[in-house]
């Protein structure tokens, strides 16, 4: 199912997997001053998250809309030429990105997607965050790595 050459694909995801980006710095930066620690980049785990909350049995995927192709987001739209050629490339990074997903799953992690559009409102998107990693309460012992002590 992979029509790409290794030249080409491999040129593709140094694209799409440049780091540093303005989006993922902003993700990293709202995560700090919400106060959770994290990681970046664990390049021993699938898809290289861009982020990674030990604590929290979870990764991270700061994600393009296009490059990605959010469902439904305008951000996503084909290009009006080259169509078939964009489609093509695009399924197959989608196709990937889900693919990474489920083996990061199969190894116990929670993965949460932040879109690049879901940038726009700080406020939403905290609140996602924080629904997704909700904070620990000092009451109760923490819950990490209790598989690990089995
Ligand atoms: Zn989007």
């Amino acid at each position: 199912m992979d029509t790409f050459s290794p030249q080409k694909r491999s040129s593709v995801m140094a694209r799409v997997k440049s780091r540093d980006t303005g989006p993922e710095k902003l993700v990293r930066s709202l995560l700090h001053a919400m106060g959770y620690r994290f990681r970046l980049c664990r390049k021993d785990l699938p898809g290289t998250p861009d982020i990674v909350l030990p604590r929290y049995g979870t990764v991270m995927f700061v994600h393009g809309c296009f490059w990605h192709q959010h469902d439904g987001c305008k951000r996503a739209k084909l290009p009006a030429t080259n169509t078939d050629f964009w489609q093509k490339k695009l399924t197959a990074n989608k196709k990937r990105d889900a693919r990474i997903a489920e083996e990061l799953e199969e190894l116990g992690w929670k993965v949460l997607v932040i879109w690049e559009c879901e940038l726009k409102n700080r406020e939403a998107l905290c609140e996602h965050i924080r629904q997704c990693l909700p904070n620990e309460r000092k009451d109760s012992p923490a819950p990490h790595m209790s598989e690990n002590h089995r």
